[in-house]
């Protein structure tokens, strides 16, 4: 799936419920189409079904973390060129130079106001497209 009548499509997941919720809010106020996974485990079958054009992954999550998710959507071949920005509270380097070790577009530190998010995506859109 391109788009859904036009609006672009984001999956964000991240086993914070509010920020989930939060995040829905202010990029679908924005005209973006958002679907959220609590659970990096169907997140990664929300992106297999739906490929979206760009992912939010939160890296500290219980059972598989965000590097887990990321290298198993970069294995599939239906997953592998989705743009995925990492979504995390730490502040650590290390966590920055991994994330693009490992192909991700961007890295957004949480907690994060909903213009730097609304910012970035579009940034981000703006550098893919
Ligand atoms: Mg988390």
């Amino acid at each position: 799936m391109k788009s859904e009548k036009g609006k672009k499509v984001i999956l964000i997941i991240d086993d914070e419920e509010d920020i989930l919720k939060l995040c829905k809010i202010v990029l679908e106020k924005e005209g973006f189409k958002v679907y959220t996974s609590q659970v990096a485990k169907l997140g990664i079958d929300t992106a297999t079904s739906v490929i979206p054009e760009l992912i939010l992954l939160d890296i500290m999550m219980p059972v598989m973390d965000g590097w887990e998710v990321l290298k198993i959507l970069r294995a599939e071949d239906v997953t592998k060129e989705i743009p995925i920005a990492m979504l995390t509270a730490k502040t650590d380097f290390k966590d920055k130079i991994m994330g693009i070790q490992e192909g991700a577009i961007d890295y957004i530190s949480k907690p994060f106001l909903p213009q730097e998010l609304i910012f970035r995506v579009k940034r981000i859109f703006q550098e893919i497209n």
